[in-house]
């Protein structure tokens, strides 16, 4: 059994974005920047984007937070995100999520230039990367972290069943799309399960590709499971632990150590999908800077 490490590949990852970064500075004479937004005090939110700066710092690329009080009104943040869409030193725009209730999410992403939308959430990215363009979209940074792990870890995935648990519009639905793609580590058949599913576990089990994202610690059981699967765990979910400082411990969606039985290769949680979501938001900063000064590799 493998264990599809996203601690190392997120590392090795870094380390060749920091001097792709470097030779594009040398080409350019600029430096790649990303902008994120955060607007209020959410405690989780702002650990999240002080480790998106420090990411990015330490790849060479420049990062600027900017903080917006709670009480700042839509019309305030859409003129900001205006001059960052502006701005040539910008690459990448970022806003936090969840933002305050009285600020629409939706007119937010469309505020955003697609050609800065990093996050890949702009309908226009989306598009895109449903019609297979993916040279002219973002991709959305936790399932292009996942296609990077398949490919780090050559796993065979042509023509096999892929099943998706989850269908939201960040992970579920453009995983499911991607993967029904003619990649180089997609190019399967694809059934994408929901809360309305019936018989999940009939149709789980067919799975030679299984990816959970659902928001539920240990949806996935051994039994949900065909032996010799792959398993990629979305999920990130706190389970009361009195054993540990904090109270609390993260699980994934999945039952590790049962599945670990079985399955053929898994990514653990946390250390596997999640440290890839930041490296692909790096990536796609970069790219974003290499569209801008018409630089096609490198
Ligand atoms: P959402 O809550 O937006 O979506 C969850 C999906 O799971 C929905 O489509 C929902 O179905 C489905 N679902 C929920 N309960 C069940 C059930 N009992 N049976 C079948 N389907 C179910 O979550 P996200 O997609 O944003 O995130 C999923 C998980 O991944 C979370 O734990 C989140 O923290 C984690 N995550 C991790 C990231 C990372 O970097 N590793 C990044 C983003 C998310 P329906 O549509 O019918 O409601």
């Amino acid at each position: 059994m493998i264990i599809i490490d996203g601690k190392q590949v997120s590392s090795d990852l870094r380390k060749e974005l920091k001097a792709a970064v470097e030779a594009c500075m040398q080409k350019t004479k600029s430096v790649p920047g990303l902008a994120v937004i955060i607007v209020g005090q959410d405690p989780a939110s702002q650990v999240y984007v002080r480790n998106k700066a420090k990411n990015c710092k330490e790849t060479g690329m420049n990062s600027t937070v900017i903080e917006l009080p709670e009480e700042t009104s839509q019309s305030e943040l859409l003129a900001k995100l205006e001059k960052l869409n502006n701005d040539p030193d910008v690459h990448g725009i970022l806003v936090q999520q969840p933002l305050p209730r009285h600020i629409d999410e939706y007119a937010v992403t469309m505020a955003i230039s697609p050609s800065k939308d990093v996050d890949g959430f702009h309908p226009e990215n989306v598009g895109q990367m449903v019609l297979g363009n993916l040279d002219r979209c973002f991709i959305s940074c936790t399932p292009y972290g996942i296609l990077e792990l398949l490919s780090r870890y050559s796993i065979d995935t042509k023509g096999k069943h892929c099943v998706v648990v989850g269908r939201s519009n960040i992970v579920g639905k453009p995983m499911a799309n991607l993967m029904l793609q003619k990649l180089k580590s997609t190019n399967c058949t694809v059934t994408v399960c929901h809360s309305a599913t019936r018989n999940m576990p009939e149709l789980t089990r067919q799975a030679d590709i299984l990816i959970a994202a659902i928001g539920q610690a240990n949806f996935i059981t051994k039994d949900m499971v065909k032996p010799g699967a792959v398993v990629i765990d979305v999920g990130i979910n706190r389970v009361e632990d009195s054993s540990r400082k904090s109270g609390y411990r993260l699980a994934g969606d999945v039952d590790y150590e049962h599945v670990s039985e079985v399955a053929s290769a898994i990514t653990p949680v946390p250390g596997g999908v999640g440290p890839m979501t930041i490296a692909m938001l790096l990536k796609n900063t970069l790219q974003s800077f290499m569209r801008a000064h018409s630089i096609q590799a490198l």
